[in-house]
């Protein structure tokens, strides 16, 4: 497709967001995406026919086609591991289905069968773990889903300037029937504040984000960083997962970035069934960037995220 015709993925969302909001008022959360998905393609000639769960091994989800007439599945990761996310992975594929499916129509099927090869296999949710032909389609399909469920304006008059707790994390992922991820990661991409998030399994970062404002004065979550050996993470949690009900804060000399280290308010939550932790870092508004305790690792990383960044 050439890039003048391409789809904004948050404007789509956005305009399916404002026919909801029409429809359904105050009361359209979380968003019934599989009726959404099915009403909205109903009229196309190649609809979404089918939603279902099924047996997807190292898959997400899948929007395919049908081999005998012009129809469109989604199909979802069964799979336990994957529960909290199953209302994303239709969100993302319904985002396929809306941004970059070549529609189908009977001609495509001229010799009984579907003469094209076509179709979507998605991973999970990751940050940066595309390859470069995939990539920009399964961002644009995670940023549909983002804005899809979990519309912006309505995100950001829920947190409205507070500090992220256990409360107010769980009445995120409640609202949008999103997992504990998928909300931080929309939280973290929006605010205006000094955070940051990391996803990480057996003491080493997975894959984290910082906000905007965190990326500016230095702090940048590298895959394969090791989480401190005193981070909360590390510690322990109850038996809800939480270490903690509200952020507790830390000295300086635990979390250590570019420009070194700083206080911080770390709340963190640990899933023994995905083995994984996820912790939120949360910074002081303002930030000396004058001082530093290390300049070539500065230099360093800051030339990394800008690259990064590109
Ligand atoms: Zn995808």
């Amino acid at each position: 497709m050439p890039n003048g015709n391409r789809k904004s993925p948050q404007k789509e969302a956005n305009s399916l967001s404002v026919l909801l909001r029409h429809v359904l008022g105050e009361d359209r959360f979380p968003v019934d995406v599989e009726a959404l998905a099915r009403e909205v393609s109903k009229n196309n000639a190649d609809p979404i026919g089918k939603i279902v769960g099924g047996d997807l091994p190292g898959f997400e989800g899948m929007l395919r086609p049908h081999t005998k007439r012009p129809e469109w599945h989604i199909v979802y990761n069964e799979d336990p591991r994957y529960r909290g996310r199953v209302r994303f992975t239709i969100a993302h594929e319904f985002g396929h289905y809306q941004l970059h499916r070549p529609a189908l129509t009977d001609s495509d099927y001229a010799n009984g069968s579907l003469q094209r090869n076509t179709g979507f296999q998605c991973k999970p949710l990751r940050s940066n773990a595309w390859q470069d032909e995939e990539r920009q389609r399964e961002e644009e399909a995670d940023t549909f889903a983002s804005f899809l469920l979990m519309p912006l304006d309505d995100y950001r008059a829920q947190v409205d300037g507070q500090e992220m707790t256990v409360d107010l994390v769980n009445h995120i992922t409640v609202r949008y029937g999103v997992s504990l991820t998928a909300a931080c990661r929309k939280w973290i991409d929006f605010t205006e504040k000094r955070a940051a998030m990391i996803v990480a399994r057996e003491g080493l970062a997975l894959w984290g984000r910082a906000s905007k404002a965190a990326l500016k004065s230095g702090i940048f979550i590298r895959s394969g960083m090791p989480i401190p050996d005193d981070a909360l993470a590390a510690i322990g949690a109850d038996e809800r997962g939480f270490t903690s009900d509200s952020p507790i804060g830390r000295p300086a000399g635990i979390w250590r970035f570019s420009r070194g280290s700083e206080p911080v308010r770390e709340l963190a939550m640990v899933s023994e069934l995905l083995d994984m932790s996820l912790t939120i870092l949360q910074f002081e508004d303002s930030v000396d960037v004058g001082e530093s305790e290390d300049e070539d690792l500065w230099d360093t990383y800051d030339q990394f995220a800008a690259g990064e960044g590109s």
